[in-house]
Formats: structure tokens, C-alpha cells, sequence
């Protein structure tokens, strides 16, 4: 795949902002989002991976894989949704985002929903689930309560003005490690998901 990273297509205040920082420096491509653009469904995962990174692809490694069959074990496939993180480039050797990157990634992130306008936002894990409770103050993600407390627990939050109905999920890589006790509730949480976007 050609690389994404020089892509002009880009050109918009919030990719200039990831554009500035050091991890766009270090990556190899952009990993903008992927999936369906009127989707009901937005998934929002942490940062790219090394495959994420060299493909250009969201969750395309093996937490993507654990992802498609989590979706099949519910019934909906990668064209029914959109997926996108928090970071839109590897941090190197996958360490965890730091807050500068998050204040500086997110904007894109943000406005990835307000172009969609999906149903349902649906973090997946900590970081994007903490993003999101934290109303998009980063500095106050650290006191928000952990993914355990609230998967599957409808939140409706507004940031900048944007209104989101977030269902924080377990991320898919977290399952692959206790596949039979998250398993269960992914598909329970998976059933809020769907009732949430037949009642809009
Ligand atoms: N994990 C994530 O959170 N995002 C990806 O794109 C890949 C793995």
C-alpha cells in the first residue's frame, strides 16, 4: 500500500495537529479509521499497532482477528461499523499514549464523529473509555473509574458540544487473555449496543 503518511487528502487544522507531533515523526502511516462511513456503530480502540502502523489499517493484528470474531459471535462484520482510535500513530514499541498525544490526536478523533454521526459510540478498554468519561479533559482521565466498572453501562456525555452516547466495551486484545470470562460479557454488552441503535 502506497504510504498514507504524505497523503494531501489531509489537509484540515485537526491532521496538522497530529501532523506536529513526534509520533507522526516516528510512524509509517496515518491509521485514520476504517469501515463503514453511515455506520450506527463507532468503535474506538487505543492506538495502531506494528501492523496497524505498516498497513495503514485499524485492528488489523491479531487483536483485529479476536475483534472480527467477537463481532461475528454477535452478528455484525467490520462493513456494518466504523473504527477508529485515540492515537492516530504507533507510539513506539507500543507504550502507552501519553497525554500530550491524546490532547493532540483527539480533535481528528472527535471530528471522525461528528462527521459520521453514528448511533452509538463504543470505546474499547481503558484509555478510549477514560477519554470519553473524562469528557475529553485528558488531564482528568486519570480519575475516571476503570473499563471493569462500566462496560455496558449507557453514558451520555457532550464534548465540545457534541452529543454521544458511549457504551464502553472490553478491548478485544484484553479478551484474547481471559477469553472465558470476558467472552460472556462482550456478547451481553454487545446486546445493549444493539437494543441502544433500535431505539433512536
Ligand atoms: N489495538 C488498538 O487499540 N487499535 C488498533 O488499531 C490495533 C490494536
Amino acid at each position: 500500500m502506497e504510504s498514507n503518511k504524505k497523503s494531501s487528502e489531509f489537509n484540515f487544522l485537526e491532521a496538522a495537529m497530529v501532523k506536529r507531533t513526534e509520533l507522526f515523526k516516528q510512524c509509517n502511516n496515518i491509521v485514520v479509521g476504517g469501515g463503514n462511513l453511515n455506520a450506527d456503530v463507532l468503535l474506538v480502540g487505543e492506538a495502531p499497532g506494528r501492523n496497524e502502523d505498516l498497513q495503514g489499517v485499524p485492528f488489523c493484528g491479531a487483536s483485529g482477528k479476536n475483534l472480527d470474531k467477537l463481532l461475528d459471535s454477535v452478528g455484525l462484520k467490520r462493513e456494518n461499523i466504523y473504527i477508529a482510535n485515540i492515537l492516530k500513530c504507533r507510539p513506539p514499541e507500543n507504550r502507552d499514549p501519553l497525554p500530550d498525544e491524546i490532547k493532540a490526536h483527539t480533535p481528528w478523533l472527535l471530528k471522525q464523529i461528528k462527521d459520521i454521526e453514528p448511533s452509538v459510540v463504543c470505546s474499547l478498554g481503558n484509555y478510549a473509555t477514560k477519554f470519553f468519561m473524562a469528557l475529553g479533559n485528558v488531564d482528568d482521565m486519570k480519575n475516571q473509574l476503570g473499563i471493569t466498572q462500566v462496560h455496558g453501562k449507557v453514558q451520555y456525555i457532550e464534548i465540545d458540544g457534541l452529543k454521544i452516547k458511549l457504551i464502553p466495551l472490553f478491548h478485544p486484545a484484553a479478551i484474547i487473555y481471559n477469553r472465558t470470562k470476558l467472552t460472556p460479557l462482550w456478547e451481553e454488552d454487545m446486546g445493549v449496543v444493539k437494543r441502544e441503535i433500535i431505539s433512536v
